[in-house]
């Protein structure tokens, strides 16, 4: 992380870590820090990233209530630092107030090893490299010791244990051993994730329960700490602005979740929960997701630390961004960006297995599901069936023999569009894929190509408007008259020509061609409420999105039309030259995926 650990670097002269001013102290955004074990261990565990270690690791017992013990190979501290160490308000990280505006490290309150001190027994042990000796310091109860010599490795441990003894209230918050542990590793992998070329490691009991190499990267720690489904499906992101960089990774929309607990920010290596930044998230999602589902995503913000405040929370976990507009506009754009190009399919293998879930279906014994199956390779279904056509029988067709060693890759082979389609209930077209089958919503589907199309016009200032005749009038009330009034150029760009006809009526004088059944007072009403909403005047692109978003299903309907064969092949051709087309402009999906590993274990075959 580029800003990382620029105040305590290891070649400042000791003693280094002072009191800071009481003009300081009333500056600070002070706030309990030692709620549970999960806090002693972020704490600690920031501390020894702060301080330069390579190596970490966190040894807990009983949840961490028993003891948390941290063990680094950092920077180290020298006698005089361990005699202040545990006391409030002591830190290396900042000296005078100017120093809040650009905060580097992960601490800078001098707080934490205070608080953790007065409520558990706590001992530090340190050596600096070089150093022939260490240094070791108690605190029990806040009654601090003599630092005295003692012999250890470099770099420092800090031991906590039964947290909470002197504060019998305070324990009985607890929790049970196992949530507790879980939010302690919680902490552990979040900043594992945030710093590669750390090696963490996390025992419980006599448990490794956790451990990262310091040569994993990202993927690798994510493919480590969650699962492999997820680690291979992620895209990556990666955009700058000045000095301002965004790194890092988003999933496809079908991994998206209740909880928001595989979304996370970092920014200069300090885990975050800002709104702001979920919020971003959400919105660059828009149109891929449905519902109250939380995205996936792992996202690293490197800025110079002069450009936002980080000492606005007890918790440090929301900040304050001095030019947030800006920053906002280049997060949203670079993570759209990344959103579309990730595979928003939807595998039948998924809902295979949610049926799973539901108690509906079950898998043959000894099958263990693990979708896509990127080893199947088999020669293509034969389908015979005519659109429209009442289904039959295929006929039995010899499959075409394959030449060893030239298997299909799902997903990826290539994909002749070809018929035959079976259309049920005029809505779901089905046709087989080189690698299996495939349900289309030709609603769905119809709806994001039209989306995509006009997006697409709109970039290359094509955009095709019908023009009428006789201009269709809509009603609406005076306040959204005026504003459409205000607002004619701007509607004129994205395909709605729209004149004031009466004190609440418009006249629609156009409206753009692509749309197959525009519905003149959907798109009207909902360019109105597109621009009360984004209030400043928004991009022609911008607006065109939120118009669509709202109105897209009513005007591109196509469920119900009853589509011949090269009607369907057209769709599908059109399709596949855009770029996002696994789901329709409100994030449901347009098609459903069976491979043959699927229909294998649909049938119990494997
Ligand atoms: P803060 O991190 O806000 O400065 P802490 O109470 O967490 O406050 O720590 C106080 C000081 O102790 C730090 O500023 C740092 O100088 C020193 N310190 C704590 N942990 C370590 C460590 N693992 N290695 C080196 N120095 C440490
Ligand atoms: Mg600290």
């Amino acid at each position: 992380m580029r800003y990382r650990c620029a105040v305590m670097a290891p070649e400042l002269s000791s003693p280094r870590i002072f009191l800071l001013p009481e003009v300081v102290v009333n500056q600070i955004a002070a706030g309990e820090v030692v709620e549970r074990p999960a806090s002693v261990v972020k704490e600690l565990l920031e501390n020894a990233l702060d301080a330069g270690a390579r190596s970490v690791r966190v040894d807990l017992e009983e949840g961490g209530v028993k003891l948390v013990r941290v063990t680094d190979d950092g920077c180290g501290m020298g006698r005089e630092d361990l005699e202040l160490a545990f006391a409030s308000h002591a830190t290396s990280k900042l000296r005078g107030v100017d120093d809040l505006e650009h905060i580097a490290s992960l601490g800078f309150r001098g707080e934490a090893l205070a608080s953790i001190g007065s409520v558990a027994r706590c001992r530090i042990f340190s050596r600096q490299p070089g150093d022939d000796v260490g240094w070791q310091v108690e605190c029990e109860g806040g009654r601090v010791s003599e630092v005295r010599e003692a012999g250890g490795a470099f770099g420092t441990v800090v031991e906590v244990r039964d947290l909470f003894f002197n504060t019998p209230a305070r324990r009985r918050f607890l929790k049970r051993e196992r949530t507790e542990l879980g939010r302690a590793l919680d902490w552990l992998q979040r900043l594992s994730l945030a710093h590669e070329g750390v090696a963490v490691v996390g025992t419980h009991g006599a448990k490794r329960v956790y451990d990262v190499e310091a040569d994993m990267d990202l993927r690798a720690r994510i493919r480590r700490t969650f699962d492999a489904e997820l680690a291979d499906a992620l895209v990556p992101v990666a955009a700058e602005d000045g000095d301002t960089r965004l790194e890092g990774y988003v999933a496809p929309p079908r991994f998206a979740r209740r909880d928001t607990g595989r979304q996370m920010w970092f920014l200069n290596g300090r885990f975050l929960r800002d709104k702001v930044l979920i919020r971003c998230l959400r919105d660059a999602y828009h149109g891929f997701l449905d519902g109250p589902l939380h995205p996936v995503a792992f996202l690293s913000l490197a800025m110079d630390p002069a450009r936002v405040d980080v000492n606005v929370h007890p918790t440090k976990s929301e900040v304050r961004f001095r030019d947030d507009r800006r920053l906002f506009g280049f997060l949203r754009n670079a993570l759209a960006e990344a959103v579309r190009q990730t595979d928003a399919a939807t595998p039948g293998g998924r809902l295979l297995s949610s049926l799973e879930r539901r108690g509906e279906w079950r898998p043959p014994a000894g099958s263990a599901p693990r979708l896509p199956d990127p080893g199947s390779s088999r020669d293509p279904l034969v389908v015979r069936e005519v659109a429209g056509k009442p289904l039959e029988l295929p006929p039995i067709e010899d499959a075409p023999a394959r030449a060893p060693g030239q298997g299909v890759d799902p997903w990826e082979a290539r994909d002749e569009l070809a018929g035959p389609y079976v259309v049920v209930d005029k809505t779901y077209i089905a046709r087989a894929t080189p690698d299996g089958l495939e349900v289309v919503d030709q609603h769905a589907l119809h709806e994001r190509v039209t989306f995509e199309e006009l997006r697409r016009e709109l970039s290359e200032q094509r955009l095709e408007v019908q023009r009428y005749l006789v201009p269709e009038l809509v009603e609406v009330d005076r306040a959204d008259v005026a504003l459409a009034s205000d607002h004619t150029e701007l509607l004129a760009g994205i395909g709605i020509d729209v004149a004031v006809f009466g004190p609440t009526t418009l006249a629609v004088h156009g409206l753009p061609a692509r749309l197959p059944r525009p519905d003149a007072q959907a798109l009207v009403e909902g360019a109105l409420a597109a621009l009360r909403e984004r209030g400043e005047a928004p991009t022609l692109a911008d607006l065109l999105e939120d118009v669509l978003h709202r109105t897209a299903c009513r005007s591109s309907v196509m469920a119900g039309d009853e589509l011949g064969e090269s009607e369907i092949r057209a769709l599908l051709e059109r399709a596949s030259a855009i770029e996002h087309d696994q789901t329709c402009p409100h994030g449901r999906p347009t098609r459903v995926r069976f491979t043959l590993a699927d229909l294998e274990r649909a049938f119990h075959r494997r």
